[in-house]
């Protein structure tokens, strides 16, 4: 009821497009009578939770901020919603997002962008003197609505999904904790598709023990996602007294970005002193295709989402035009009626991308990049370095009018430099908060770990959380 209290209070914040209030108290109050009863189902019994909009909830719209799916209601819910609720865990609502979980703001959904919470405390207020009305702060995206809801305590824990970044991106903007799990480990099963080859459902909590909580209960194979893979060994609770004596933490310098904010880069050296100070090694290493990360996740997106995309049509789900002259015609006026013009032009562009005379000149070429990508890390990794330490955003949370101003919208591609490449990898990564800047906003770093290798990551997070 506490949380429920807070969404009508924090409704300023937009974190929510649907709130699933009666289905919450019923849960909670079963939750209640086997706490009662002395037999809880886990450690996420009777603890409230928010998905982000893309993951399907049986008899729940899901509407990816999207006119196009606007009333869609699936008859079934995602693998990790599933799970959740299995655990007893208390659905709060579905949050909002990105329209199709593009972008890297939470301006660009159909019901409005999110408002950052962090617009509404002290110190950014004392900070700035800023009115809240016209000077609020946007929250990062994708995944915006469930970082809020999370760092506005309307829930405890809460879906997103990481493409490019679009958990690590809002959490660090938020300060709360941000997971992306090695690709595979969590099932993709009932998330709606942005690129099925990057796409893995994200983790955000308070702290980065909840996280792991949360880990341990999703991770596994799923007989409905082909993708998925054993997971290497039960998360249960990160030790207390992880020693990063003998760890070796890397610093990538081709993440010393030129935009990147000083305050940010003063954060990253503090945190990295830490480490060698607690008598850690820290290292230089190089990722040298890091600059070719942008341009190749961009073409590998479009390629993807162009064939995902297909699905609406008109017919199979969502939004039909009233256009009926011809079938074409209702296709075309389906798709625009239905779509932003972000989704329109990444549809267009990835059609571009895959025609037959330009595919092995983009695309192919792209999936070699990705590979070389990939490969940096790998090399990395296997001369010895365990963690790889980097800032998570290039600085602490833009104002909703600066975001948007029209000659900044192809910065927003940008945004995404220190978190695209992991996914382009299948890495695991996790954005702890760790400051909060001059603007009394969250500033928040990155560590990347090998794949599969979520649980140590977790530990050396857990360390300087
Ligand atoms: N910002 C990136 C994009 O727009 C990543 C989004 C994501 O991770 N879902 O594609």
């Amino acid at each position: 009821r506490r949380c429920l209290n807070r969404i009508k209070k924090t409704q300023h914040l937009n974190a929510y497009i649907s709130v699933t209030e009666d289905l919450a108290l019923k849960q909670a109050q079963e939750a209640e009578t086997r706490l009662l009863q002395g037999a809880p189902k886990g450690p996420l019994d009777g603890i409230p939770f928010a998905v982000k909009d893309n993951f399907c909830t049986k008899n729940i719209r899901t509407t990816c901020a999207s006119r196009m799916l606007r009333d869609y209601t699936p008859t079934y819910n995602a693998t990790v919603v599933q799970k959740l609720l299995d655990q007893g865990a208390v659905l709060m609502g579905k949050t909002n997002m990105d329209e199709f979980a593009m972008g890297s703001g939470s301006t660009d959904g159909a019901f409005g962008p999110v408002r950052n919470p962090w617009t509404y405390a002290a110190p950014y207020r004392e900070q700035t003197g800023a009115a809240q009305d016209t000077d609020w702060v946007i929250t990062g995206g994708s995944s915006g609505g469930s970082a809020a809801a999370v760092a506005s305590l309307t829930s405890y824990l809460a879906l997103g999904s990481d493409t490019g970044g679009s958990t690590r991106n809002p959490g660090a903007l938020c300060g709360v904790v941000a997971l992306k799990p090695t690709y595979g480990l969590l099932s993709r099963h009932g998330l709606i598709p942005l690129v099925n080859s990057m796409d893995v459902p994200g983790i955000l909590t308070r702290t980065v023990n909840d996280a792991a909580t949360v880990l341990g209960i999703l991770q596994g194979l799923d007989i409905r996602d082909s993708t998925t893979i054993a997971a290497p060994s039960p998360v249960t609770e990160l030790p207390e007294d992880f020693d990063v004596k003998n760890i070796c933490v890397g610093i990538p310098k081709e993440y010393h970005a030129p935009s990147l904010s000083e305050e940010t880069l003063a954060q990253w050296s503090h945190v990295a002193d830490m480490f060698e100070r607690a008598g850690a090694r820290v290292e230089q290493v190089s990722l040298p295709h890091t600059q070719y990360s942008i341009v190749c996740y961009s073409v590998l997106c479009r390629a993807e989402v162009a064939s995902n995309m297909a699905r609406f049509d008109g017919l199979e789900y969502g939004h039909c035009s009233e256009v009926d002259r011809s079938t074409e015609a209702m296709y075309a006026a389906t798709r625009h009626e239905g779509f932003n013009d972000v989704v329109r032009g990444r549809i267009l562009s990835g059609n571009y991308f895959l025609l037959k005379q330009n595919y092995e000149h983009y695309f192919v070429k792209a999936q070699k990049v990705r590979r070389l990508i990939a490969n940096d890390f790998m090399h990395v990794f296997r001369s010895g370095v365990d963690v790889l330490l980097t800032p998570a955003t290039l600085t602490d949370a833009a104002r909703y009018s600066d975001f948007t101003r029209e000659d900044n919208r192809t910065r927003s591609a940008q945004e995404d430099v220190f978190t695209q490449p992991v996914n382009l990898a299948g890495l695991p990564a996790v954005c702890v908060p760790t400051a909060l800047s001059r603007r009394g906003l969250p500033i928040g770093l990155q560590l990347i770990g090998p794949a599969l290798q979520d649980k140590k990551l977790l530990s050396v997070a857990h360390w300087i959380e």
